[in-house]
This record gives C-alpha cells, structure tokens and sequence, in this order.
C-alpha cells in the first residue's frame, strides 16, 4: 500500500491510484487478486467500500473474511449461497438430535428391562411395545444419517 510498493488487488482491478489510505489496501494485498475479484463481483466495490467505513477499524478484518465467505460460496453455488450449507448443517443437526433421542430412548429401554428382571416380574405388552418403536426409530435414523449428504438434503427447503 505504502508509496513505492505496487497498488493493492482492488485499485489494480479498478484500474485506481491507490492512495496512502486506501480503505482496501489492508485486507486486500496485491498477490491475492482473486479474493477482491470474487467480492466485487458479488457485492459490488462501493458497497464493500461504504460496509467497511461504516465498522470500527478492529472489526474490519473479519467483516472482509465473512465477505470473501460468502462471495465465494455465492460463486459455487450462485443458487443457494453459504444458505446451501447453513441448511444442509442444520438438516445434519436435527438428524443428529433424532438419532440422539432415539439412543436415549434405547438406554431407557434397556433400563426398564433391567428393573423389571431384577424384579423378576414378566415383561407387559406394553413394555414389548415400546422397544419394537424404539429398535423401529433407530433403524430410520441410521438409514438416513448413513445416506451421503446430497444436494436435495438442503433443496428440500424450498420444495
Ligand atoms: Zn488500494
């Protein structure tokens, strides 16, 4: 940035002077040139310049990462965006808190099972039912938490 040395990636992609303050130079060093490509081509190069200005020096950093971030799953997936993967992860989490609720259930289970042998009184019926759900409930939840995450996993949304 400095006088001497070469403009910063965005004045060499504006075809800019890049003055001494350049609110780009520091977060966007002239070996890098795709990281302002990218933002630029998605956000525009004034909007990224008036969201910088508006933030406190300290915060600037990462509000440029979360911009590159975004610009770049933007350009992968110019559908859904980082969207794309914030939903398939909460998708992931849900199956995940199933499966857990289905373990805990297992456990639960096997420990009416356990008090009632201990007691030595006969299973119910009710008893019997309950574990067939629950070995039923797991068998679904390791199906679908086995299956590779697709790109219907986070579609399914919108559908
Ligand atoms: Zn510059």
């Amino acid at each position: 940035m400095g006088a001497g040395s070469s403009p910063c990636a965005s004045c060499k992609l504006l075809r800019r002077r890049c003055a001494k303050d350049c609110i780009f130079a520091p977060y966007f060093p002239p070996d890098d040139p795709y990281k302002f490509a990218i933002v630029h081509k998605i956000f525009g190069a004034s909007n990224v310049s008036k969201m910088l200005q508006e933030l406190p020096l300290d915060q600037r950093p990462d509000a440029v990462n979360s911009m590159v971030y975004e610009a770049s799953a933007r350009m992968r997936d110019p559908v859904y965006g980082c969207v794309g993967a914030i939903t398939f992860l909460q998708n992931q989490v849900s199956r995940l808190e199933m499966q857990l609720a289905a373990a805990q259930a297992e456990i639960l289970s096997f420990q009416m099972q356990q008090q009632a042998a201990s007691a030595s009184f006969p299973m119910t019926q009710m008893n019997q039912y309950d574990q067939n759900l629950v070995f039923l409930s797991n068998a679904d939840s390791f199906n679908s938490v086995d299956g590779s995450p697709e790109v219907e996993d986070y579609c399914s949304l919108w559908s």
